[in-house]
């Protein structure tokens, strides 16, 4: 912080200083004066060290709220600190334009389902919507003053990315890393499509627990069974008992009719039967929940399909099918109850997991789909994640957790149009699979001809191209290759991998910062970051989640509008590196205050600084000078600079806000001007004015990456007065 400030200097001065700040004016301003001038734009010629971020790409499904505006501000706030401190800084703009929220968001805007309408005209549907979103969200980036750079932007469903993701999958399959298996994977009935583990939203609800009389076959002896889910009786293969159980001995081995269906099926004892739940004997049916499915392995029993990828009962379940699935178990409920089957029913509270999109509960199915090797690489990512910095240091444990919780490798494949195509053919005859070749994507192969005519397995003509879509995280877990140009310039490559920083919020660790960590192992055998920053969530002032059904959704451009950027900076800047906060209208109020006081205290400050000669602020010319009271302040602000950088170094805004402030407001403010005031104006003190003139542009530096609107209107307007200054821009002319 104690080098130059590294602002150009080209600017015209402003020659009048206005009594009263028009916040919003001067913000608009040097907006556009930034944009004009190019400042933030990476220089790829630069010999400067280079600080890269790789920034969130936002999800253009609506218009930002004051939870990213406060987020990306954070990530604002790193950048501009980079740049003062020498850095080359590469800060792209770029955004997410892949997958389900914008199909959610487009089926709801046109009442329609993405199922039954026509695959192109849908996706055509989706870009529109996200070009109209990525223009607002532009623009409301800008006013927030973020200095990303428009001159590296990207945004993730352009051919030029979606093409890198299909490299990126093509190395991996040629490394032997992809598979397609039939296995269970979570499955929404609304969307129609494969999730991964890491997109299942888990949320209690009460349900019933419903007491159903199975028969011995021997005997025809009742035995009771309680279940939450009756409608998949029709797919009932195993009843189990704890061994444990009193009635274990005699109930293991024997055989069990299931009502309405009558099928004969096996009594098993295992002890991973919850003596408590129920009745302490359980139906495992395929695939009520992830326990059936360990059963279903150890027991080696068929995967019977109850419920189809849209939520209907299938033919196995007799009268029943066709119906949705509520509508099923209501159906049975009244079945059994008629015939006596049904001894009694009772609420349970139960967790079940659900769709992150649309909140339904997800049903377990097995389909054919695309997986990536990830069990095998869990020591890998563990270690390569060691190597990354993370702040805060304790959200690494979030990782480490869900790293050693994962039990099936992720599922890449989705059943939805909008997104990056599968670039695979498929032999219909002998199921041989045809990869695209690398320097022919992109490829949607539901349109592009393979690139053989005839299977190379069977010699078969029927290629049939893939019409499945990748996971959007597929996409978004290469986003630091993408920004490195990997595959498309080796020496950029070389420069800017491993990048310098992640930052991104601590609910999409199990997503976004694990998947890219893996693809960085298995691509490149590299971390893909330094340093990884971890934001919070901005909670409602009561300190509840935001939501727009609580009506306490706080609209970050109303807090713009009436406060200004810098006022709503001033909050972020509250706000401690990944924890949740609640939003602070009194904070907003605050920054307002404060950059007023600050322009107030910089004007006396540089009362003279237009008459200083660069001889005047020779600090060497003075230092014999000084009084106890300048000595004072001037080792409190040099020992400001060092806590506050040191704060800087480890993204820890809030205690730099605070020392700096503090610091400004009270004891410069309220002690030192006060009692040296009488001297600006002593032509004898030849001191004074050189000690206001560094400290006038320290403190502004020290809080330019928080406030930079304020301080760049004061920079170019008053304490950029000094001849010094004047005669640097005229040697600089309007070059930079
Ligand atoms: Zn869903
Ligand atoms: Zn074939």
């Amino acid at each position: 912080m104690t080098k130059p400030m590294n602002m150009p200097m080209n600017m015209p001065m402003n020659k009048s200083k206005p009594d009263d700040l028009d916040q919003r004016a001067i913000e608009q301003k040097w907006q556009d004066f930034w944009e004009q001038e190019k400042i933030y734009h990476f220089d790829h010629n630069s010999t400067k060290p280079i600080y890269s971020i790789d920034n969130p790409p936002r999800y253009a499904s609506g218009p930002l709220h004051v939870g990213h505006a406060v987020h990306y501000t954070h990530i604002d706030f790193a950048a501009r600190y980079k740049r003062m401190r020498g850095y080359n800084v590469f800060f792209p703009l770029c955004f997410d334009v892949n997958g389900m929220p914008i199909e959610v968001n487009v089926e709801k805007k046109y009442n329609i389902k993405m199922v039954e309408y026509d695959r192109q005209k849908f996706i055509q549907l989706c870009h529109d919507f996200a070009e109209q979103n990525i223009g607002e969200m532009t623009r409301q980036f800008k006013i927030l003053g973020e200095c990303m750079d428009s001159s590296i932007y990207y945004q993730t469903d352009a051919e030029y990315y979606r093409r890198l993701t299909q490299i990126s999958f093509i190395q991996l399959y040629n490394k032997d890393l992809i598979y397609k298996g039939e296995r269970p994977i979570n499955w929404c009935p609304r969307c129609g499509t494969a999730l991964a583990d890491a997109e299942v939203e888990y949320r209690e609800r009460t349900t019933n627990l419903n007491y159903i009389k199975f028969k011995l076959s021997e005997t025809g002896e009742d035995v009771l069974i309680a279940t939450t889910r009756p409608e998949l009786l029709c797919t009932c293969h195993m009843v189990s008992i704890n061994p444990d159980d009193p009635r274990a001995d005699e109930l293991a081995g024997k055989l069990i009719k299931t009502p309405i269906y009558n099928k004969e099926v096996r009594i098993h004892p295992d002890d991973a039967v919850d003596p408590e739940f129920g009745t302490g004997i359980v139906m495992v049916c395929s695939i009520g929940d992830k326990d059936d499915i360990e059963w279903i392995y150890r027991y080696d029993l068929p995967f019977e399909k109850g419920i189809d990828q849209y939520g209907h009962l299938t033919e196995v379940a007799g009268r029943y099918s066709g119906m949705e699935i509520m509508d099923a178990r209501k159906a049975i409920i009244r079945d059994l109850r008629d015939q006596g089957l049904l001894t009694k029913q009772e609420d349970l509270d139960q967790e079940v997991g659900t769709c992150w999109r649309c909140h339904t509960p997800l049903e377990f199915l097995v389909t054919p789909q695309w997986f990536l090797k990830t069990l095998d690489f869990k020591e890998e990512v563990l270690k390569t994640s060691a190597e990354i910095d993370w702040f805060p240091k304790y959200m690494e444990s979030r990782l480490i957790e869900w790293v050693n919780s994962l039990s099936w490798d992720w599922v890449i494949s989705r059943q939805r149009y909008f997104a990056t195509s599968i670039p695979i053919w498929e032999c219909m005859k002998c199921n041989h699979v045809i990869v695209a070749e690398e320097d022919a994507c992109y490829v949607d192969p539901t349109i592009t001809p393979p690139p053989v005519k005839t299977c190379p397995g069977c010699g078969g003509a029927e290629l049939h191209g893939c019409e499945d879509v990748f996971d959007t995280w597929m996409d978004s877990s290469i986003s630091p290759l993408f920004n490195s140009y990997w595959q498309r310039d080796n020496e950029k490559f070389k420069k800017l991998f491993p990048m310098s920083m992640r930052p991104q919020s601590h609910d999409i660790i199990r997503t976004w910062a694990f998947y890219t960590i893996l693809r960085s192992h298995l691509l490149c055998e590299s971390k893909p970051w330094n340093e990884i920053m971890m934001g919070g969530f901005i909670l409602a002032p009561d300190g509840t989640p935001m939501h727009a059904s609580r009506n306490n959704v706080i609209d970050p451009l109303e807090v713009l509008d009436e406060y200004g950027a810098d006022a709503l900076r001033y909050y972020a800047a509250t706000c401690a590196l990944g924890k949740d906060n609640a939003f602070r209208w009194k904070d907003v109020t605050e920054g307002v205050r404060f950059t007023r006081k600050l322009w107030n205290v910089e004007k006396l400050m540089c009362t003279n600084a237009d008459k200083l000669t660069s001889e005047d602020i020779q600090f060497s010319n003075i230092i014999d000078h000084l009084t106890d009271i300048d000595k004072w302040i001037l080792s409190r602000y040099s020992s400001i600079v060092t806590q506050a950088t040191e704060y800087l170094d480890n993204f820890q805004f809030d205690k730099e806000r605070k020392v700096v402030i503090d610091f400004i407001w009270h004891e410069l403010a309220d002690h030192y001007l006060e009692l040296i005031k009488h001297r600006i104006y002593d032509p004898e003190d030849k001191q004074i004015n050189c000690i206001l003139y560094h400290l006038g542009l320290g403190i502004i530096k020290l809080i330019a990456p928080l406030l930079p609107h304020i301080t760049e209107e004061i920079y170019r307007s008053i304490s950029n007065q000094s001849m010094v200054a004047k005669a640097f821009t005229r040697a600089h002319g309007q070059s930079h």
